[in-house]
């Protein structure tokens, strides 16, 4: 799909979402999933000379995000509360963090504040080894060469198809050893010491993100649950709690994925589809190993972007969802 066609679903995804839920009908009995990526402190750290901005989530955004669902009477929950039966009648929130940024810690304050809970899902091999992300290291060095926002998406969604090593050595030979070293607390990954401090933490919830940010579906069956068991032992290594939940990085999963997870012992497995996840739950049907999540992006007025995420309608869950049974 090309960029423009991509700009005008993404505008009619808004359009409809946004108006849906202006209706002020909102399905009660629902689980409403939250990724977000780094925090930042503020508007200054969300520079493309740094990083991947991706979200460009702020410590601020992210207090007006729980104020906003508290007031909207959801209830913020823990991993386990998923296993039990939830209420039907009951609106949820799950918050998660992806990938392991050492910024972080700045949800730290905000959840005790407001006493919410958040799954952090953690990458391994960065921690250990206190390396960059790639997408970091192709924005960050594609944006001094002068290249399009444009083209620096392109190369990294091309990326995407390949093994974390691959893209790595790619990274090496285009930009040299040194592009793989974080350039500070921005966008550098938790070290061991921090990782363990965090995970005891009240509100704080660890989840296993791969060892080496693995986008599953270009890894074989065997490959796969190496990913997740090295993590599993990684972080059972450093903070002493067995993760009960699995994040697909970059969202990729695939039947496969799901068998070989449930067979390292995983009870959730979450995606990055968008969507509430009704209630109740079908544990016989993976419900609860293809759970859905939204991403708010903060680039736009960010309430706006809150109350579409309580919409009953997504069109573009719905299209993908209508194209894989196409595809089945
Ligand atoms: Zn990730």
């Amino acid at each position: 799909m090309s960029y423009s066609h991509k700009g005008f679903l993404n505008r009619l995804d808004k359009f409809f979402a946004e108006n849906y839920a202006r209706l002020g009908v909102e399905h009660k009995g629902c689980l409403s999933a939250f990724l977000f990526h780094g925090l930042f402190r503020d508007k200054n750290e969300c520079r493309h000379e740094f990083l991947d901005v991706q979200q460009g989530i702020t410590v601020k955004h992210f207090e007006v995000f729980i104020e906003y669902f508290l007031h909207q009477q959801y209830s913020f929950v823990r991993q386990e509360d998923i296993l039990k039966e939830l209420d039907l009648q009951k609106k949820y929130a799950l918050i998660t963090f992806d990938d392991g940024y050492y910024n972080n810690i700045h949800a730290l304050d905000i959840l005790k504040k407001f006493q919410v809970p958040a799954v952090f899902f953690i990458s391994t091999s960065h921690v250990l080894e206190q390396k960059s992300f790639w997408w970091d290291v192709i924005s960050r060095e594609r944006h001094r060469q002068g290249a399009s926002p444009e083209k620096i998406a392109q190369e990294q969604k091309s990326l995407k198809t390949k093994k974390n090593h691959e893209i790595e050595n790619y990274i090496v030979e285009q930009f040299g050893g040194k592009a793989l070293k974080p350039i500070g607390d921005v966008d550098r990954p938790l070290t061991i010491f921090e990782l363990k401090s965090l995970s005891s933490q009240p509100f704080v919830e660890i989840g296993n993100h791969t060892s080496n940010h693995a986008i599953l579906t270009n890894y074989s069956y065997g490959e796969v649950k190496d990913e997740m068991f090295k993590a599993q032992n990684h972080l059972q290594e450093i903070t002493g709690i067995t993760p009960i939940a699995v994040s697909y990085p970059n969202g990729n999963f695939i039947d496969e994925t799901i068998i070989a997870a449930k067979e390292v012992g995983f009870k959730i497995g979450i995606t990055t589809l968008e969507g509430k996840n009704y209630l109740p739950l079908n544990f016989q049907a993976d419900d609860l190993f293809c759970l859905k999540r939204f991403t708010l992006w903060a680039q736009s007025r960010f309430p706006d972007e809150c109350l579409r995420a309580r919409s009953d309608f997504q069109l573009k869950s719905f299209l993908k969802k209508i194209l894989r049974k196409v595809k089945r």
